[in-house]
């Protein structure tokens, strides 16, 4: 996809912070953080939503990026919280499949 953002920031056409890549995807800092540690992880191929995805294996692989980031961070033991916001009901903005890796403070539950 041409003209997505987030396809464009997998290719390097807009640079970012690398902070963690494996085959299947890569982290980065979140553009407007909402914890300490605000990370997206996103699949090199372009999946607009989760229900888009037809290869189950990146899902792994952009997990296995995740705790990379916790780790790196400081949260593997204080706690993270992994969340893909899927389609407009879950306030989805950037249709590029992304994990979002936050921590570094308490959160609540239920979500918003
Ligand atoms: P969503 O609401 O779709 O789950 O999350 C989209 C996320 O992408 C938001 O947290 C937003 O701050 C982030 N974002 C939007 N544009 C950019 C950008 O150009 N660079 C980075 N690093 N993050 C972005
Ligand atoms: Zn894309």
């Amino acid at each position: 996809m041409n003209d997505c953002l987030f396809c464009k920031i997998a290719r390097g056409d807009i640079p970012v912070k690398v902070l963690a890549f494996n085959e299947h995807a890569l982290a980065f800092p979140d553009l407007r953080p909402v914890a300490p540690t605000h990370a997206l992880v996103i699949p090199r191929a372009h999946f607009a939503s989760l229900g888009d995805l037809t290869d189950f294996d990146v899902l792994g692989a952009m997990h296995a990026l995740a705790v990379q980031v916790a780790r790196d961070t400081g949260i593997l033991q204080s706690g993270f919280r992994t969340v893909i916001n899927s389609g407009p009901d879950a306030g989805q903005t950037v249709f590029h499949l992304h994990l979002h890796v936050l921590g570094g403070r308490p959160m609540e539950w239920p979500p918003g």
